[in-house]
């Protein structure tokens, strides 16, 4: 019995998503962003983002702020500080930077202001990817750091969902995504301090929930989301979680080399991660050891004890490429044929079914 069954949705849509070919161009954050959250209560939000890994996250150590245990059972979670976890939306003050003399672009007077700020005596502290590219290690031995893009994983059993007392949180049955209804929606963020990944959002204008659509309308026409179709890197995969000619049953279920992250949460998530290779440490001598830069048990605290099979078989199917062999797997990773990357039918039934209302 298939997953979607068990849990009543007739199909589960899935992304999974390569991290060994993230550029943090964030070109899929912005193109979320200017698709569907630009409402002024929610300029903090962002319902895909980007962070710099190891790091610190964003909104900041969200992977602490509770909701679900290491043992998957509920824990009483927080909703994420809008000053020092997310960071407010700042300006960049262009006059400053372009136009005055060098010698003044230097004083401490904040080319970076938050919004309503003056920039004197108000410089932002923390926002989103304040820790971009600083990662871990020391030059030249073992510094290293990736990319980790987060969204809603439209989980099998959301947290957010068991939480809303108000019924507002629903997961569709033709394909699984987990939306919102803003006109049922009274604001208490308990969604917000159950869901462990900390994917709601509280829009502090409209005092609603919000979050990722998975771009439903786009999925109901055979359309990949915005953050997948226009992702330069080209490593989003998404379809249907049973159908077996597509990328996401042969990464996940085939090959086994795509992973949920903390899985321990017990949430089933449906965004599925390729966890990142690495080249080997250098000794003190600079040269290459038989040791990875990504701690192996780094890798495993984010996607469980399979990320090294799952980094085994890479590996595998890599060094068999490399000799001229055929792989099914470096070739879907590669993603030669871009087409078989997304493999989403369009909805035959057009029917409303609680799609997340807004309330303007
Ligand atoms: Fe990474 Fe693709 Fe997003 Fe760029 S658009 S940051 S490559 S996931
Ligand atoms: Fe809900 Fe969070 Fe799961 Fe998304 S990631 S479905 S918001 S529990
Ligand atoms: Fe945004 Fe759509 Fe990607 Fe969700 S699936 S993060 S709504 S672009």
């Amino acid at each position: 019995m298939s997953t979607a069954t068990k849990t009543g949705v007739q199909r589960q849509i899935a992304m999974v998503l390569d991290l060994n070919k993230c550029l943090n161009c964030q070109t899929c954050t912005v193109s979320c962003k200017k698709l569907w959250n630009q409402d002024a209560g929610t300029d903090y939000a962002y319902w895909n983002n980007v962070e710099t890994r190891p790091g610190t996250g964003y909104p900041k150590q969200w992977s602490e702020l509770g909701g679900r245990d290491a043992q998957g059972k509920a824990s009483r979670g927080t909703v994420p500080d809008l000053d020092t976890q997310y960071g407010r939306a700042w300006n960049f003050n262009h006059e400053l930077v372009l136009l005055k003399p060098k010698g003044d672009r230097n004083k401490p007077k904040a080319w970076l202001r938050p919004q309503g700020g003056n920039g004197e005596g108000s410089r932002p502290t923390w926002g989103a990817n304040w820790d971009e590219d600083q990662g871990t290690g020391t030059y030249p031995g073992d510094n290293h750091y990736f990319y980790l893009p987060r969204l809603c994983n439209h989980c099998t059993h959301p947290a957010c969902l068991d939480a809303c007392p108000r019924s507002a949180i629903h997961k569709r049955k033709e394909d699984g995504i987990v939306l919102v209804d803003q006109d049922r929606c009274h604001g208490y963020r308990f969604c917000a301090e159950a869901c462990p990944y900390k994917k709601i959002y509280y829009d502090t204008q409209r005092q609603v929930a919000t979050k990722c659509i998975f771009c439903f309308p786009r999925i109901e026409e055979g359309e990949a989301p915005a953050c997948a179709r226009q992702c330069p890197g080209r490593l989003r995969f998404v379809g249907y979680a049973d159908d077996r000619d597509g990328p996401i049953w042969k990464l996940v279920e085939k090959w086994k080399v795509a992973l949920p992250l903390h899985p321990e949460y017990g949430l089933a998530p449906n965004v599925f991660y390729v966890p990142p290779m690495s080249p080997p440490k250098l000794d003190a001598q600079g040269r290459p050891t038989d040791q990875p830069r990504i701690e192996p048990a780094y890798l495993e605290s984010l996607f469980g004890k399979r990320v090294h099979q799952a980094l085994a078989t890479i590996e595998a199917e890599r060094a068999k490429k490399k000799q001229g062999k055929p792989s099914e797997l470096m070739d879907l990773l590669i993603a030669f044929d871009w087409n078989k990357s997304f493999a989403i039918p369009a909805q035959s039934s057009k029917q409303p079914s609680g799609q997340q209302a807004t309330k303007k």
